[in-house]
């Protein structure tokens, strides 16, 4: 394992093209495409790493996972009552379909769906407050009470958030916010601006692998619904691609993380800044191809000679 995850540092760091960083956060828009990490947590307790895997980024998008975790965790089905469970085949941040399906947006992935996700773990309390059990949440999977949200990217996206604002108007429009647009929209850029290293976010992803000794804190039904939104749903427009490359459930954020499960034997964190035309990481993507090509790890199934020549 460590052999092919330095193999694939140094593809990565030989590859030219980096992908473009998102700039419409401002405070994301310096960042150095140069880097990359990755992170390897097997279900027996091991942690593999190589490259960049102990530099914190901004998790964005991959929150949305912890966040729905938490949602459910607090309303359970209910909350399919207010967010779908579909791909959307459009990008992040779209709005076109809200008004065709009545304010109810296509996942929870998508920026409409993680509004009304944030909403819903928002409920009854202060956005601290509800901030706070977050972190708790996040902390308590990767073990490790370091995790902390970086305030300047989060008021960065708050000052220049105008779709995520028209997106969550829109939701209240269609009665499918409870909190305010400022409280929702507060709370949901702090939760996207937390930051983590590929080595904390492997381990806090190893709530989503069904191992003994992972961290409980999900029923094993909460779980595979989980992944199974992540490997529809996580990559946007891009998902579809990325099943077909990877064959793993994933979640990406525009900070250029991806969180890998595979189900029944470890959680990956893959990190590079730049992106491709979806908005996920460019060669973090090229990166888990190269690594689910090696091991063989699939959800569709093992290559002839069982588990490949690297587990
Ligand atoms: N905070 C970002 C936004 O709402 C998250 C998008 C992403 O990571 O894909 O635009």
């Amino acid at each position: 394992m460590q052999e092919l995850l330095t193999e694939i540092a140094e593809a990565a760091a030989a590859n030219p093209d980096k992908g473009n960083v998102a700039t419409y956060i401002p405070e994301l828009a310096g960042i150095d495409p140069n880097q990359f990490g990755i992170a390897v947590a097997l279900a027996d307790g091991r942690v593999f790493t190589a490259g960049n895997a102990d530099v914190p980024f901004s998790i964005q998008s991959v929150s949305k996972i912890f966040a729905l975790a938490l949602a459910l965790g607090r309303v359970g089905d209910q909350l399919w009552y207010r967010v779908g469970r579909e791909p959307s085949g459009l990008s992040f941040d779209s709005i076109l379909l809200l008004e065709r399906e009545d304010g109810i947006p296509r996942n929870p992935f998508i920026n409409a769906g993680a509004l009304v996700t944030t909403d819903t773990y928002l409920a009854g309390s202060t956005p601290r407050e509800a901030l706070g059990e977050l972190l708790r949440f996040i902390r308590a999977a990767c073990d490790d009470d370091s995790i902390h949200m970086n305030e300047k990217v989060a008021k960065s996206e708050l000052a220049t958030g105008h779709r995520n604002f028209s997106l969550a108007h829109y939701l209240a429009s269609y009665g499918n916010l409870r909190a305010s647009v400022d409280k929702v929209l507060g709370t949901y850029c702090h939760q996207c601006a937390i930051e983590m290293s590929c080595r904390q976010l492997a381990l806090a992803g190893r709530f989503l692998v069904d191992a003994p000794r992972m961290p409980g804190l999900v029923s094993i039904e909460r779980r595979r619904r989980i992944n199974a939104l992540m490997m529809t749903c996580g990559h946007y427009d891009g998902s579809g691609d990325f099943a077909f490359r990877v064959g793993m459930p994933g979640k990406s954020g525009v900070g250029g993380g991806i969180l890998v499960i595979s189900p029944s034997r470890a959680s990956i964190a893959v990190w590079s800044p730049g992106l491709n035309k979806y908005g996920n990481s460019k060669l973090g993507t090229e990166a888990m191809e190269h690594f689910a090509h090696k091991t063989g790890w699939s959800v569709f199934g093992v290559p002839h000679g069982g588990e490949g020549a690297h587990v």
